[in-house]
Protein backbone atom coordinates (compact mmCIF):
# COMPACT_ATOMS: atom_id res chain seq x y z
CA UNK A 1 0.00 0.00 0.00
CA UNK A 2 1.06 3.78 -0.47
CA UNK A 3 2.24 4.31 3.13
CA UNK A 4 1.00 7.39 2.96
CA UNK A 5 -2.42 6.30 3.45
CA UNK A 6 -1.35 3.98 6.41
CA UNK A 7 -3.57 4.18 9.23
CA UNK A 8 -3.32 1.54 11.89
CA UNK A 9 0.20 1.54 12.38
CA UNK A 10 2.50 -0.25 14.80
CA UNK A 11 5.65 1.04 16.12
CA UNK A 12 8.15 -1.51 18.05
CA UNK A 13 11.26 0.29 19.69
CA UNK A 14 13.75 -1.80 21.15
CA UNK A 15 15.58 -1.64 24.29
CA UNK A 16 19.08 -0.06 22.52
CA UNK A 17 16.38 2.63 21.43
CA UNK A 18 14.77 3.30 24.89
CA UNK A 19 18.09 3.19 26.95
CA UNK A 20 21.75 4.42 27.32
CA UNK A 21 23.98 1.78 27.34
CA UNK A 22 24.23 1.65 31.38
CA UNK A 23 20.71 0.60 31.26
CA UNK A 24 18.86 3.87 32.39
CA UNK A 25 16.02 5.07 30.32
CA UNK A 26 16.81 7.30 27.60
CA UNK A 27 14.38 10.14 28.67
CA UNK A 28 15.14 12.70 26.18
CA UNK A 29 14.91 10.03 22.91
CA UNK A 30 11.90 9.04 24.88
CA UNK A 31 10.45 12.58 25.32
CA UNK A 32 10.60 12.80 21.49
CA UNK A 33 9.42 9.52 20.94
CA UNK A 34 6.25 10.54 22.14
CA UNK A 35 5.98 13.90 21.16
CA UNK A 36 6.31 12.34 17.41
CA UNK A 37 3.81 9.22 18.22
CA UNK A 38 1.21 12.32 19.95
CA UNK A 39 1.78 14.59 16.49
CA UNK A 40 0.61 11.23 14.87
CA UNK A 41 -2.10 10.93 16.61
CA UNK A 42 -3.21 13.82 16.06
CA UNK A 43 -3.06 13.55 12.33
CA UNK A 44 -5.49 10.35 13.69
CA UNK A 45 -2.47 7.84 12.81
CA UNK A 46 -3.72 4.78 15.15
CA UNK A 47 -0.63 3.88 16.79
CA UNK A 48 0.07 0.88 18.52
CA UNK A 49 3.34 0.44 20.77
CA UNK A 50 5.44 -2.10 20.92
CA UNK A 51 7.72 -1.51 23.60
CA UNK A 52 10.61 -3.19 25.03
CA UNK A 53 13.18 -2.21 27.88
CA UNK A 54 11.62 -4.09 31.30
CA UNK A 55 14.64 -6.19 31.70
CA UNK A 56 17.03 -3.51 31.11
CA UNK A 57 15.44 -0.80 33.00
CA UNK A 58 14.58 -3.53 35.86
CA UNK A 59 18.32 -4.50 35.78
CA UNK A 60 19.29 -0.51 35.79
CA UNK A 61 16.94 0.14 38.60
CA UNK A 62 17.84 -3.28 41.26
CA UNK A 63 21.59 -2.34 40.41
CA UNK A 64 22.59 -5.53 38.21
CA UNK A 65 25.65 -5.67 37.19
CA UNK A 66 24.71 -7.31 33.85
CA UNK A 67 21.97 -9.12 31.82
CA UNK A 68 20.54 -11.51 34.13
CA UNK A 69 20.75 -15.10 33.14
CA UNK A 70 18.25 -17.06 35.35
CA UNK A 71 15.10 -17.02 34.40
CA UNK A 72 13.63 -15.64 37.71
CA UNK A 73 16.36 -12.86 37.71
CA UNK A 74 15.04 -11.95 34.30
CA UNK A 75 12.02 -12.23 35.99
CA UNK A 76 12.27 -10.09 38.40
CA UNK A 77 13.97 -7.48 36.15
CA UNK A 78 11.02 -7.37 34.13
CA UNK A 79 8.11 -6.62 36.61
CA UNK A 80 10.75 -3.67 38.28
CA UNK A 81 11.37 -2.18 34.54
CA UNK A 82 7.94 -2.79 33.04
CA UNK A 83 6.24 -0.12 36.34
CA UNK A 84 9.05 2.54 35.54
CA UNK A 85 8.37 2.36 31.75
CA UNK A 86 4.67 2.68 32.13
CA UNK A 87 5.05 5.19 34.72
CA UNK A 88 7.40 7.45 32.42
CA UNK A 89 5.38 6.47 29.36
CA UNK A 90 2.30 8.01 31.08
CA UNK A 91 3.68 10.88 32.18
CA UNK A 92 5.42 12.07 28.77
CA UNK A 93 2.11 10.97 26.72
CA UNK A 94 0.19 13.14 29.06
CA UNK A 95 1.78 15.85 28.17
CA UNK A 96 0.25 15.96 25.02
CA UNK A 97 -3.58 15.05 26.16
CA UNK A 98 -3.09 10.97 25.47
CA UNK A 99 -3.75 8.20 27.53
CA UNK A 100 -2.33 5.33 27.55
CA UNK A 101 -3.31 1.46 28.35
CA UNK A 102 -0.70 -1.50 29.10
CA UNK A 103 -1.13 -4.73 27.28
CA UNK A 104 1.12 -7.87 28.51
CA UNK A 105 1.35 -10.65 26.00
CA UNK A 106 2.21 -14.49 26.49
CA UNK A 107 2.30 -16.60 23.13
CA UNK A 108 -0.47 -18.29 24.46
CA UNK A 109 -3.22 -15.88 22.74
CA UNK A 110 -2.14 -16.89 19.11
CA UNK A 111 -3.17 -20.35 20.07
CA UNK A 112 -6.59 -19.79 21.69
CA UNK A 113 -8.57 -17.61 19.03
CA UNK A 114 -10.49 -16.51 21.89
CA UNK A 115 -8.07 -15.04 23.43
CA UNK A 116 -6.51 -13.23 20.20
CA UNK A 117 -10.09 -11.76 19.62
CA UNK A 118 -9.93 -10.19 23.59
CA UNK A 119 -6.19 -8.46 22.39
CA UNK A 120 -7.75 -7.45 19.15
CA UNK A 121 -11.20 -5.95 20.60
CA UNK A 122 -9.00 -4.08 23.66
CA UNK A 123 -6.84 -3.16 21.21
CA UNK A 124 -9.50 -1.65 18.81
CA UNK A 125 -11.33 -0.05 21.83
CA UNK A 126 -8.49 1.64 23.54
CA UNK A 127 -8.17 3.43 20.02
CA UNK A 128 -11.30 4.19 19.68
CA UNK A 129 -11.36 5.75 23.10
CA UNK A 130 -8.22 7.90 21.69
CA UNK A 131 -5.78 5.76 23.92
CA UNK A 132 -2.20 4.55 23.19
CA UNK A 133 -1.68 0.67 24.02
CA UNK A 134 1.45 0.23 24.81
CA UNK A 135 2.28 -3.91 24.36
CA UNK A 136 5.58 -6.24 25.74
CA UNK A 137 6.05 -9.41 26.61
CA UNK A 138 4.30 -10.61 29.87
CA UNK A 139 7.71 -11.46 31.06
CA UNK A 140 7.25 -11.99 34.88
CA UNK A 141 5.01 -14.98 34.01
CA UNK A 142 6.57 -15.96 30.47
CA UNK A 143 8.25 -19.46 30.93
CA UNK A 144 9.85 -21.07 27.88
CA UNK A 145 6.61 -22.61 26.04
CA UNK A 146 4.87 -19.49 26.81
CA UNK A 147 7.36 -16.81 25.60
CA UNK A 148 7.47 -15.10 22.53
CA UNK A 149 11.63 -14.73 22.56
CA UNK A 150 11.76 -11.78 21.59
CA UNK A 151 9.68 -8.45 21.07
CA UNK A 152 10.50 -8.32 16.88
CA UNK A 153 8.34 -11.65 16.80
CA UNK A 154 5.84 -9.93 19.42
CA UNK A 155 5.57 -7.21 17.00
CA UNK A 156 4.71 -9.43 14.22
CA UNK A 157 2.06 -10.72 16.26
CA UNK A 158 0.65 -7.73 17.39
CA UNK A 159 0.37 -6.39 13.26
CA UNK A 160 -0.95 -9.12 12.36
CA UNK A 161 -3.89 -9.16 15.07
CA UNK A 162 -4.84 -5.73 14.82
CA UNK A 163 -4.68 -5.73 11.18
CA UNK A 164 -2.42 -2.99 11.20
CA UNK A 165 -1.55 -1.50 7.68
CA UNK A 166 2.06 -0.96 8.30
CA UNK A 167 4.49 -2.67 11.16
CA UNK A 168 7.27 -0.19 11.90
CA UNK A 169 10.70 -1.68 13.59
CA UNK A 170 12.74 1.26 15.61
CA UNK A 171 16.58 -0.22 15.98
CA UNK A 172 20.12 1.24 16.53
CA UNK A 173 21.00 0.62 12.56
CA UNK A 174 19.91 2.54 9.84
CA UNK A 175 18.22 -0.77 8.75
CA UNK A 176 19.06 -3.81 6.49
CA UNK A 177 22.94 -3.86 5.01
CA UNK A 178 23.99 -6.34 2.27
CA UNK A 179 27.26 -7.17 4.68
CA UNK A 180 27.95 -6.14 8.15
CA UNK A 181 28.66 -2.17 8.23
CA UNK A 182 30.92 -3.09 11.08
CA UNK A 183 33.08 -5.08 9.31
CA UNK A 184 32.87 -3.39 5.87
CA UNK A 185 33.05 -0.21 5.33
CA UNK A 186 31.78 -0.59 1.49
CA UNK A 187 28.62 -1.90 2.97
CA UNK A 188 25.05 -1.17 1.55
CA UNK A 189 21.90 0.16 2.93
CA UNK A 190 19.10 -1.90 1.05
CA UNK A 191 16.13 0.31 0.81
CA UNK A 192 13.68 -2.16 -0.79
CA UNK A 193 13.34 -5.79 -0.34
CA UNK A 194 10.60 -6.95 -2.38
CA UNK A 195 10.44 -10.46 -1.27
CA UNK A 196 12.42 -11.85 1.98
CA UNK A 197 14.47 -14.52 0.00
CA UNK A 198 17.63 -16.89 1.76
CA UNK A 199 20.18 -14.20 0.51
CA UNK A 200 17.93 -11.65 2.30
CA UNK A 201 17.77 -13.86 5.76
CA UNK A 202 21.81 -14.60 5.22
CA UNK A 203 22.81 -11.03 4.83
CA UNK A 204 21.02 -10.23 8.36
CA UNK A 205 22.84 -13.16 10.19
CA UNK A 206 24.09 -10.75 12.93
CA UNK A 207 24.66 -10.42 16.59
CA UNK A 208 21.81 -9.15 19.47
CA UNK A 209 22.90 -6.15 21.70
CA UNK A 210 23.88 -6.55 25.12
CA UNK A 211 21.03 -4.85 26.31
CA UNK A 212 17.77 -6.26 23.93
CA UNK A 213 17.41 -9.99 22.43
CA UNK A 214 16.86 -9.42 18.85
CA UNK A 215 19.51 -9.18 15.83
CA UNK A 216 18.29 -8.36 12.28
CA UNK A 217 17.16 -11.67 11.92
CA UNK A 218 14.72 -11.59 14.39
CA UNK A 219 13.36 -8.31 12.65
CA UNK A 220 13.67 -9.98 9.27
CA UNK A 221 11.66 -13.14 10.42
CA UNK A 222 8.97 -10.63 11.89
CA UNK A 223 9.24 -9.23 8.19
CA UNK A 224 8.19 -12.18 7.05
CA UNK A 225 5.59 -13.32 9.25
CA UNK A 226 3.04 -9.78 8.25
CA UNK A 227 4.30 -9.77 4.94
CA UNK A 228 2.28 -13.36 4.22
CA UNK A 229 -0.73 -11.16 5.11
CA UNK A 230 -0.36 -7.98 2.99
CA UNK A 231 1.71 -5.95 5.60
CA UNK A 232 4.68 -3.88 4.68
CA UNK A 233 7.43 -3.44 7.54
CA UNK A 234 10.40 -0.82 7.62
CA UNK A 235 13.00 -1.43 9.69
CA UNK A 236 14.66 2.10 10.69
CA UNK A 237 17.08 3.73 12.88
CA UNK A 238 15.23 4.70 16.10
CA UNK A 239 18.10 7.48 17.49
CA UNK A 240 15.92 10.26 15.57
CA UNK A 241 12.35 9.34 16.13
CA UNK A 242 11.15 12.15 13.87
CA UNK A 243 11.90 9.91 11.47
CA UNK A 244 8.43 8.08 11.95
CA UNK A 245 7.05 11.42 9.72
CA UNK A 246 9.71 10.80 7.14
CA UNK A 247 9.16 7.31 6.90
CA UNK A 248 5.02 8.11 6.86
CA UNK A 249 5.57 10.46 4.41
CA UNK A 250 6.34 8.36 2.41
CA UNK A 251 10.54 9.73 2.19
CA UNK A 252 13.24 7.60 1.90
CA UNK A 253 14.05 5.84 5.29
CA UNK A 254 15.25 2.68 6.30
CA UNK A 255 14.61 -0.84 4.68
CA UNK A 256 11.08 -1.15 3.65
CA UNK A 257 9.91 -5.05 3.60
CA UNK A 258 6.81 -5.13 1.14
CA UNK A 259 4.48 -6.96 2.07
CA UNK A 260 2.47 -9.37 -0.09
CA UNK A 261 -0.08 -8.45 -1.74
N1 LIG B 1 10.31 -8.14 26.74
C1 LIG B 1 11.68 -7.72 26.91
C2 LIG B 1 11.75 -6.43 27.70
O1 LIG B 1 10.85 -5.68 27.74
C3 LIG B 1 12.37 -7.41 25.61
C4 LIG B 1 12.52 -8.44 24.61
C5 LIG B 1 13.25 -7.87 23.38
O2 LIG B 1 13.96 -6.86 23.50
O3 LIG B 1 13.13 -8.42 22.30
O4 LIG B 1 12.75 -6.11 28.27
Amino acid sequence: MDIREAKRIVIKMGTSTLTHKNGRLNLRRMEHLTRVVSGLRNLEKEIVLVSSGAVGVGMAKLDMPKRPETTREKQTAAAVGQCELMNIYSRLFSEYGYKTAQILMTKDVIDHSEREKNVANTIDTLLSYGAIPIVNENDPVSSYELEFGDNDTLSAVVAMITKADVLIILTDTEGLYDSDPNQNQEACLLRMVPEITPEIERMAAGSAGKLGTGGMATKIRAAKMVAIQGIDTIIANGERPEILYDILEGKPAGTKFLGKG
